[in-house]
């Protein structure tokens, strides 16, 4: 039997960028995942931890594994971006 749990107002957090329901102590809102080239789901999304500033974090999960989190405070995010999109550049030439 399936179960089907519906989101209601009370599960819902004040953060209006949140989109984690019921109790949780990292705020989370889910921007995108991927497949790597290894078969690895990557997933994307901004987290903030109590009253710390916002940040960007990467889950890295697979089957083998218990997958990995990495958070980067939202400056080095985007030098990473940064440097993403100049391999990119030279990936494709
Ligand atoms: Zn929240």
């Amino acid at each position: 039997m399936t179960r089907t749990a519906r989101i209601t107002e009370e599960d819902k957090c004040p953060r209006k960028w949140c989109q984690e329901a019921g109790e949780h102590e990292v705020h989370r809102h889910y921007l995108t995942s991927f497949m790597t080239a290894d078969g690895r789901a990557i997933g994307v999304n901004v987290v903030q931890s109590g009253e710390r500033p916002r940040a960007v974090e990467l889950t890295m999960l697979s089957r083998q594994d218990p997958g990995e989190t990495v958070v980067f405070q939202a400056a080095d995010a985007e030098l990473i971006s940064k440097g993403m999109r100049a391999a990119v550049r030279i990936a494709r030439r």
